[in-house]
């Protein structure tokens, strides 16, 4: 087997993250990789489509704040330097597309429910990250 020595970890900051970082640990002792952490946080307007006559600058800050604040105190426990810990705004499977191309990546690692029937339809981050990657993903099952 090759070795990975970029991995990209997403996580979404729920509790369920850990079990991902847990496996991405796992893989970058395993590899002697280097780990990036990313969490993009999607833009309000995406949620509200865009027609609520507000400015919603103040809670995008706050969002960004708050991811901000989780992948430093995930940083400090992983130790991942400061420039690989990444927040972003967008979709997370576009965003993490392009950092895995920009930054080099060569395994992306994401948390995977592995929905049945009618959710299986609804599509899932690990499945959007899969189609079009450009480097190998591994899927997490989340328990
Ligand atoms: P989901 O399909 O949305 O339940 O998410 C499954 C996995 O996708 C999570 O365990 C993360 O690895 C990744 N993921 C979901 N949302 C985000 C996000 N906003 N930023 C980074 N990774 C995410």
């Amino acid at each position: 087997m090759s070795q990975y020595s970029k991995i990209l970890v997403a996580i979404d900051l729920t509790e369920e993250a850990p079990q991902v970082l847990k496996k991405a640990q796992m893989m970058r002792e395993a590899h002697q990789a280097e780990l990036v952490l990313v969490h993009v946080v999607e833009p309000v307007g995406y949620a509200y489509g865009g027609d609520i006559p507000m400015d919603l600058t103040e809670l995008q800050d706050q969002l960004d704040k708050a991811a901000k604040a989780q992948l430093e105190s995930y940083g400090k426990e992983y130790n991942v330097s400061k420039e690989n810990q990444i927040a972003t705004v967008g979709r997370p499977e576009s965003e993490i597309h392009r950092l895995a191309e920009d930054m080099d990546i060569d395994l992306v690692i994401v948390g995977s429910h592995g929905r049945k029937g009618f959710q299986l339809l609804l599509g899932s981050t690990a499945n959007g990250v899969l189609h079009g990657s450009v480097c190998d993903v591994l899927a997490v099952r989340i328990q």
